[in-house]
């Protein structure tokens, strides 16, 4: 198939507008999977499948004829979720438009708004879908107003993905409204890589775009990024999975393994230049891609520590294909020897979080609460590359690394903390659902940008914390929307912030895994919430235990667990410090689930319970 009879194309939508069903359909109409049933082809993930979410964006090759002539189709689907943006914008690079699929009974939502300008800003050529036209309360002439007034796109598409009412009509429009590749099978070969995963089999596996020239099994070609030499092993495209072909064409998206295979996955630099070995000077490498930033931090323990290796490769399993986390070993006083990771967003944490917990087996696993990074201006000045002065600066993402209270009051200048540009919609009947929102945004620090009536809907923006973000915001914003609201958010830089480090007191002795950064605002609410949440999961011990909240010296809120009645063995054994020892040491010995915190001993299982989210 030549160049112009190709076209390389995504989809992308609002969750659960029907992307996944629309790609399934139109691989059923192409031949390239069997009809019938709920395939969901493209999601390969098990958490994918289980959350009916798009994570890393899949590709397949379609084969299609057209008015007699045949189109080699290649299809991307991309997540829907912002956390994802940097695996969007990558699958971007390898496409010429996009079908921007739109629910006609939801109409246009907040990840609708952000993927359209995401993918506007790459120069797609754009082709609205309306999908579910067979729901009863579906609206699309409302909907097609919308579109036209929000994004001035003309003619959608009105399918059902679900029963395959008019998906027939979605290729020819890709054929006639996207745009051929640009390239030359005659140029020398330039190839960008643009995803990459880790195969049992094959070792690692890269996805690529040809924009010029033809790249066979065998090719001697480099790395332009690394300058390492490779041989290529086998090459094909994915129909929907892999199948070898004897090259790939300018125009192509298709997978390859080198031979002898990469060494690691991290050689495979997403966004690297590859050319044929000698040819170096006559391409021009691609830019790259923008390294994305991890924005939400956890710490991640094992209840029992032997299990530390086990952690240690369930881990690694799960970051083999996912390298935007970012891991560091951690130990902390009070959980032992744990793990540090960094997510691009809450989703990207919590869907780790269950893979993790799935993978490592069950409840042995402490996580505790997410934070994010905190940046600190000192008052010292060091020189940037150009020469000249500036404010140092350290980015934080472990509470445990904050500076004492004396080296903030004597060298600090000022605290940061990161902000996003939040887009929520909501459907502005019933009215009373704005008033929620914005008294949650208020709640939250939030500052409003904008606020536009769009029809049926509203469109809020707002200037917000990320840390607010990852105390369960969404949850709380679909609870006051009755599910209705939708949002999604981008980086907004970081801004000067009151922070404080809140400390979680047992008998005196911080619990340093448990402390948080926090707004001054917020200190005394979680600090009361802490105590009465810790009281409740610490079990009564032979004395008193009292448990407070507290900013360096300053206590904020404090509880008592009361001591057992006194009885004889109180009175002989209550403070006697050896005899608590060798207790300690017995069951240490014993399950190595319960940790000491000065002269109190708690069980994990209090920590369990304390961090679980609900
Ligand atoms: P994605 O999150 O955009 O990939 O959405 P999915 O393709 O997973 O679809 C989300 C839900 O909408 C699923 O339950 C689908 O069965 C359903 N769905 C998708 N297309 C249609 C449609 O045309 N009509 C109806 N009624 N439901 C649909
Ligand atoms: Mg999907």
């Amino acid at each position: 198939v030549p160049i112009e009879r190709m076209r390389n194309f995504c989809v992308i939508a609002h969750i659960d507008h029907g992307k996944s069903t629309l790609s399934d359909r139109l691989l059923e109409l192409t031949g390239t999977i069997q009809p019938g049933g709920s395939h969901q082809v493209l999601d390969k993930l098990d958490v994918e499948r289980e959350r009916g979410i798009t994570v890393k964006a899949q590709t397949c090759t379609m084969l299609y004829n057209h008015k007699g002539e045949d189109y080699l189709l290649h299809l991307v689907d991309t997540p829907g979720h912002v956390d994802f943006r940097a695996e969007v914008s990558r699958s971007y690079a390898s496409c010429n438009g996009a079908l921007l699929v739109v629910d006609a009974s939801q109409g246009v939502q907040a990840q609708t708004v952000a993927n359209f300008y995401l993918a506007f800003a790459q120069g797609l050529s754009m082709i609205p879908v309306i999908n579910k036209v067979d729901l009863q309360h579906a609206e699309p002439e409302r909907v097609t107003e919308q579109l036209l007034g929000t994004f001035e796109l003309e003619d959608p598409v009105m399918v059902s993905a679900k029963t395959g009412l008019n998906v027939a009509a979605v290729l020819p429009a890709v054929i006639e409204r996207v745009p051929a590749p640009q390239g030359s099978v005659d140029k020398p070969l330039k190839m960008l890589l643009i995803d990459s995963w880790y195969s049992t089999y094959k070792g690692v596996v890269l996805l690529v775009r040809v924009f010029d020239g033809v790249v066979k099994q065998g090719d001697h070609i480099m790395s332009m990024g690394s300058k390492l030499k490779y041989i290529v092993g086998e090459l094909g495209i994915q129909y929907p999975t892999e199948m070898a072909t004897s090259c790939l064409r300018a125009g192509q998206v298709g997978y390859m393994y080198f031979n002898p295979g990469m060494k690691t996955i991290s050689d495979a630099k997403l966004g690297d230049t590859f050319c044929h070995l000698g040819k170096e000077k006559e391409v021009e490498p691609f830019r790259g891609f923008e390294e994305p930033q991890s924005m939400v931090f956890v710490g991640a323990f094992p209840t029992n520590q032997d299990e530390f290796q086990k952690l240690e490769d369930s881990i690694n399993q799960l970051t083999l294909n996912d390298r935007s986390i970012t891991i560091a070993k951690e130990s902390s006083h009070a959980l032992g020897l744990g793990w540090r990771l960094g997510f691009l967003g809450t989703l990207h944490c919590s869907v780790f979080e269950d893979r993790l917990r799935q993978e490592f087996g069950g409840s042995e696993l402490l996580i505790t609460a997410p934070t994010v990074p905190f940046k600190i201006i000192w008052r010292e000045t060091v020189r940037d590359r150009k020469g000249e002065e500036v404010p140092k600066e350290t980015i934080i993402t472990n509470p445990a690394l904050y500076p004492e209270d004396d080296v903030i009051r004597t060298k600090v200048q000022e605290i940061q903390e990161p902000y996003v540009l939040a887009t929520i919609t909501i459907p502005a009947d019933p009215p009373e659902f704005l008033g929620h929102v914005i008294e949650l945004c208020q709640e939250n620090r939030g500052n409003q940008v904008e606020l536009t009536f769009f029809s049926t809907q509203v469109i809020l923006k707002y200037k917000l914390p990320l840390l607010q973000l990852v105390d369960n915001f969404f949850g709380k914003l679909k609870g006051i929307t009755k599910g209705y609201a939708t949002l999604d958010y981008e980086d907004a830089g970081y801004l000067k912030s009151d922070v404080v480090k809140l400390e979680l007191l047992v008998n005196k002795e911080p619990v340093d895994a448990i402390a948080q950064l926090c707004h001054r605002s917020s200190a005394e609410r979680l600090g009361r919430m802490w105590v009465q949440r810790f009281k409740s999961f610490v079990d009564r011990q032979l004395f008193e235990i009292v448990i407070q909240a507290a900013i360096g010296k300053r206590v904020l809120a404090r509880e008592t667990v009361q001591a057992f009645r006194k009885d004889v063995t109180a009175k002989l054994y209550g403070g006697d410090h050896t005899r608590r020892k060798k207790l300690l040491e017995k069951q240490k010995a014993g399950k190595k689930k319960l940790r000491a915190i000065g002269n109190v001993i708690i069980d994990q299982k209090a920590f369990q319970g304390f961090l679980a989210r609900d």
